[in-house]
């Protein structure tokens, strides 16, 4: 029976209205990673806390992806007839950067447009499982969702 799963559970409170990505915060300096790491790469210390991340950033740098990544882990269309670019952004959630896919129109991406952090379905498995993972959806002037 086909389901919905997350592409991997460890990093974001999904499903949920308002999930959120998750990060981990060094107990030792405080330094904050995404996706969480084992051990602190700023001090080498060994306790990390998990922290739910701000859903909303503004991009840092970007670029377009303008041929099919590799899959996996990528899961969109990949054949030359229904592959898209897209763009990919390093986004600055306030305590630290996340890369990730931007939805929309790649060329009017800028740097530091408001995004959020949205988890859509971007493919399927070899199931037939729905995949959800996360992206970034640029905010809309004059928009207060
Ligand atoms: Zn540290």
């Amino acid at each position: 029976m086909p389901d919905t799963r997350f592409i991997d559970p460890s990093i974001a409170t999904w499903p949920g209205e308002a999930a959120r990505l998750l990060g981990g915060r060094c107990d030792g300096c405080a330094v904050v990673t995404f996706p969480a790491p084992k051990g602190c790469p700023a001090c080498g210390g060994g306790d990390v806390s998990q922290v739910e991340l701000d859903p909303v950033g503004t991009v840092w740098t970007y670029t377009v992806q303008g041929f099919p990544p590799p899959a996996p882990p990528y899961l969109g269309p990949a054949s030359p007839d229904t592959f898209r670019p897209f763009a990919v952004a390093y986004v600055d959630l306030g305590s630290v950067l996340v890369e990730g896919p931007v939805l929309g129109d790649p060329s009017s991406v800028r740097i530091d447009d408001p995004v959020r952090v949205v988890f859509p379905v971007l493919g399927q498995d070899q199931d037939g499982n729905d995949v959800v993972a996360f992206a970034f959806e640029p905010i809309e002037e004059g928009s207060h969702a």
